[in-house]
C-alpha cells in the first residue's frame, strides 16, 4: 500500500500506533499480541512500560502497551481515486451507482444492473453490505447473513487535538464481539474518537433516522442475529445505551486519555460495518470467501480490509486462477 502510495502521490503518514493496556487483567492479552505480531514478521515491536508509553503519548495512562512502528494513517479516498486512474488507465471501466440486479449464469455470467448488462467469464463479487444478496443472486444458498452495525464517532476539538499525538488503541478482548473505541489522528490532523457498535436500521444506516424496512426486518427476523443478542446480551444493551449518552463515550475514551472530557468531543461521522453473521450467531472476524463455479464472493471483509486491500486483491486473483487451471 505504501508503494502504491508512493507512486500515485497519495498522502500517508507511517506515525505509529501503540495499544494500551489499562490494567494489569489485560497484560496477558498483550504479551500474546505482541507475540503475534513477531511471529507475524512485525520487526522492532516494543513492549513499553509507563514512562514509555508517557513519552510516545504524553496523555495516555495505561500500565504497558506494545508499540507498533508500522502502523500508518492515509487519505483514503485519494487510495480509491488512484486505484479508479489506475483501472481506467489498463482499459477497465468503473462504473458508479449502478447496482446489478440480476445475475445468470450460462457458457458466460450474464450481470443485469441498473445501467446496463455486461457478460463475464468470472464474477467477483465485493458488493460489501450487500456482498451476501449479491452471492444469492449468483444461486448461493449460504444462509451467513450481512448485519450492519453502525460505528458512530465524535472529533476532538481542534484546541484539545494534542491529547492524542497519533494512534492510540484498546487491547482486542475476544470475549467482546467488537475492538472497543479507540483514537486515531487523521491524515488531515483531525483527531476521531470512536467507533462504537449499533445496530443500523438500514445497510446503508448512518443516522438513527434511516429506516429502511426490508433491511430492518431482514434483520431482525434473521435467527442468527437474535442469537447473537443472547450471547452478548449486556454488551449490545451497553453499545446503544452510549450511543444515546455522550458522558458514556466519554468515560470509555477516559480509559486510554483520562484527560478528555465530554466537552472535548464534537460532532463526527459514521460508518457501516458489513458485518456477517453466521447463523448460529457468530460474528465472523475473519474474511469470508464463498467459491462457486467460475465465481468468488467475498461476504465479509472486515477491518483492516481498506488497509489490507492491494493484498486480498492479490489472494483473490490466485484464488480466481485456481479456478481456472485446478
Ligand atoms: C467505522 C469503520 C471504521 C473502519 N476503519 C478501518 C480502518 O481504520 N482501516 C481499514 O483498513 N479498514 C477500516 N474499516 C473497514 C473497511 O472500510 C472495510 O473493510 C472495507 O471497506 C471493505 O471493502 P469492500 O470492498 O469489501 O466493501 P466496500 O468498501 O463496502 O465496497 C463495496 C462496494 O460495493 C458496492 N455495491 C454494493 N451493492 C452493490 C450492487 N448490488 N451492485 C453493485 N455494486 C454494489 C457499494 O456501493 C460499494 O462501493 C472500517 C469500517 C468501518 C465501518
Amino acid at each position: 500500500m505504501t508503494a502504491f502510495c508512493d507512486l500515485h502521490h497519495v498522502p500517508y503518514r507511517i506515525c505509529g500506533k501503540i495499544v494500551l493496556a489499562t490494567d494489569k487483567e489485560e497484560m496477558p492479552r498483550l504479551h500474546a499480541l505482541y507475540q503475534r505480531g513477531l511471529a507475524n514478521g512485525l520487526t522492532d515491536l516494543q513492549m513499553l512500560g509507563p514512562e514509555e508509553i508517557r513519552e510516545r503519548e504524553p496523555h495516555a495512562a495505561g500500565v504497558a502497551a506494545v508499540y507498533v512502528p508500522q502502523e500508518g494513517i492515509v487519505d483514503f479516498h485519494k487510495v480509491a481515486q488512484a486505484l479508479v486512474q489506475e483501472i481506467t488507465l489498463r482499459g477497465g471501466v468503473v462504473r458508479c451507482s449502478s447496482r446489478v440486479e440480476r445475475l445468470k449464469q450460462s457458457v458466460r455470467w450474464q450481470i443485469i444492473s441498473e445501467t446496463g448488462e455486461d457478460e463475464a467469464d468470472f464474477l467477483i463479487n465485493c458488493a460489501g453490505l450487500h456482498s451476501d444478496r449479491v452471492s444469492r443472486l449468483a444461486g448461493n444458498h449460504d444462509r451467513t447473513q450481512i448485519v450492519p452495525f453502525r460505528g458512530e464517532y465524535y472529533r476532538l476539538r481542534p484546541e484539545r487535538d494534542y491529547l492524542v499525538r497519533n494512534l492510540i488503541y484498546p487491547v482486542p478482548d475476544p470475549k467482546f464481539p467488537f475492538l472497543g473505541v479507540h483514537f486515531t489522528r487523521q491524515i488531515d490532523g483531525c483527531v476521531e474518537a470512536g467507533p462504537n457498535a449499533v445496530l443500523a436500521f438500514a445497510r446503508e444506516g448512518y443516522r438513527y433516522a434511516d429506516i429502511n424496512l426490508k433491511d430492518l426486518i431482514e434483520s431482525l427476523t434473521y435467527g442468527g442475529f437474535w442469537r447473537f443478542l443472547l450471547r452478548y446480551p449486556s454488551i449490545c444493551w451497553d453499545e446503544f445505551y452510549r450511543s444515546c449518552r455522550k458522558e458514556l463515550f466519554c468515560h470509555s475514551l477516559q480509559r486510554l486519555v483520562p484527560e478528555i472530557q465530554v466537552d472535548d468531543l464534537g460532532p463526527g461521522g459514521a460508518g457501516v460495518r458489513a458485518q456477517a453473521l453466521s447463523p448460529s450467531g457468530e460474528l465472523l472476524q475473519d474474511f469470508y470467501f464463498i467459491r462457486q463455479p467460475h465465481a468468488l464472493h467475498v461476504v465479509n471483509a472486515p477491518s483492516p480490509a481498506a488497509t489490507a486491500s492491494l493484498a486480498i486483491a492479490d489472494e483473490i486473483i490466485d484464488r480466481m486462477k485456481d479456478a481456472f487451471n485446478p
